[in-house]
């Protein structure tokens, strides 16, 4: 089959590669009919998520449809159209059993690597590092999905794949980064970046009530995007002192919750922001906390910080003091997907949200090198780029 590969820093292409087989009688294949990059493939690209090998099939946000199951597999059958969360849990363990799903203890086989690093392990995730269980990832024709009798969702024909896609990861994601802050009617949501995982963050944000959203980015096409979802934005380049703009928008006091969707590669122009670039190029720091100390210098006393933007590892200044002598609570992590997927399912069939809105690019599986780049290069307006197996190929490659 053909799936796309990580050959090594800044470096991804398709390759042909041996089909997936049923390993384990609770496995499914699954024929991937859709299939998207998320702003965490960017992390694998960019080196920044360690263990990962050359070879290795990425993309862990795909739906499709079952070609096979294993013998223990009851509930699915081929033909059966599904959507597969990013995170493979067993639903038996402690952690599946109380609705912390990502932190599954039994789906990650190389449960050492993260127990060095955390104590502890955390779930399997598809395509995404050796630490995360070196599953092969959904960015190609065929995939092999552990668990299958209890991860995937069953969604009817009749709605098309852009509107279900994002079931997969995203929408989930931000809808649970504004979800977690229990929002009030009268609460302002900030919300940093303006990707998928942002634009998802905005809109679930107003149904779950919020007063006024506030999207912070330098896009101009995303900021755009925001304002669609109902969204108050800032363009952070034109903002002399971005604290002190948020005040001005909230009587003073600062956002009630505060939403950091950019993680560990955020960009920034100051000295400041400079610093953490170099001493993560150096290996003195894992992850650049830019939009992090942000995020707990702007939100109000006593508000709520979340955050669904990836870390990985270890920063310096973290503003502990601000974030404990304003009371603050922080929320964070890997999605817990299974249990937000069959509401959030309801919410689309309902029509009260139509993720496929922020698509800007629907391109084959054979031109995913090049969606990578325009997709990390932020370049033709893109946000979200959705690969279709079998397409015919539309992008020109630089290496072509
Ligand atoms: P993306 O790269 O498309 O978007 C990030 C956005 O942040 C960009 O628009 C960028 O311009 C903006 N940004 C960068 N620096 C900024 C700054 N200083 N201030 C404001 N905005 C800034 O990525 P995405 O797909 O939207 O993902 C966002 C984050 O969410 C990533 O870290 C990704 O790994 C993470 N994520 C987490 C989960 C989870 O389960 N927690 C799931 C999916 C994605
Ligand atoms: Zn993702």
């Amino acid at each position: 089959m053909r799936a796309l590969c990580w050959q090594g820093k800044g470096r991804v292409q398709v390759d042909t590669v041996p089909d997936p087989t049923i390993l384990n009688p609770h496995d499914a294949i699954l024929r991937i009919t859709s299939t998207a990059i998320c702003g965490s493939d960017l992390h694998l690209l960019n080196g920044v998520v360690k263990t990962m090998e050359a070879g290795d099939i990425m993309g862990h946000e795909f739906m499709g449809e079952i070609v096979e199951t294993g013998s223990g597999v009851k509930n699915l059958r081929a033909g059966d159209r599904v959507v597969v969360p990013f995170t493979i849990s067993c639903g038996q363990c402690v952690y599946c059993q109380s609705d912390l799903w990502s932190l599954c203890d039994n789906t990650n086989p190389n449960a050492w690597i993260p127990e060095k690093a955390l104590g502890q392990t955390t779930s399997g995730l598809f395509g995404f590092s050796h630490m995360n269980g070196g599953y092969a990832g959904g960015q190609a024709e065929y995939v092999r999905v552990p668990f299958a009798d209890v991860d995937p969702l069953k969604v009817p024909s009749g709605i098309p794949d852009d509107k279900l896609l994002f079931l997969s990861d995203i929408f989930p994601t931000g809808y649970a980064a504004v979800e977690r802050c229990k929002i009030k009617r009268s609460d302002v949501v900030a919300i940093w970046g303006c990707g998928p995982v942002g634009q998802m963050a905005i809109r679930s944000a107003f149904i779950l009530g919020a007063a006024k959203v506030i999207a912070i980015d330098r896009y101009a096409a995303r900021l755009e995007m925001a304002e669609r979802g109902g969204a108050e934005t800032i363009d952070y380049e034109d903002c002399d002192d971005l604290e002190d703009e948020l005040k001005s928008r909230t009587g003073g006091r600062g956002p009630d919750v505060c939403v950091d969707a950019v993680g560990m590669e955020a960009h920034g122009t100051t000295v400041v922001a400079k610093l953490d670039r170099a001493k993560q190029a150096m290996m003195l720091e894992t992850d650049r906390p830019y939009v992090l100390r942000q995020v707990i210098q702007c939100c109000r006393k006593g508000g709520q910080v979340s955050l669904p933007g990836v870390y990985v590892g270890l920063v310096d200044n973290f503003p502990i003091g601000v974030a404990f002598n304003k009371g603050l609570t922080l929320t964070m992590g890997q999605t817990h997907m299974q249990k937000y997927m069959r509401p959030l399912f309801d919410l689309v069939e309902a029509g009260r949200i139509d993720p496929s809105e922020i698509i800007t690019h629907r391109v084959s599986l054979e031109d995913a090198p090049a969606a990578y780049r325009i997709f990390r290069d932020k370049e033709d307006d893109a946000v979200k780029f959705v690969l279709t197996p079998g397409a015919p190929r539309v992008l020109r490659d630089e290496e072509d």
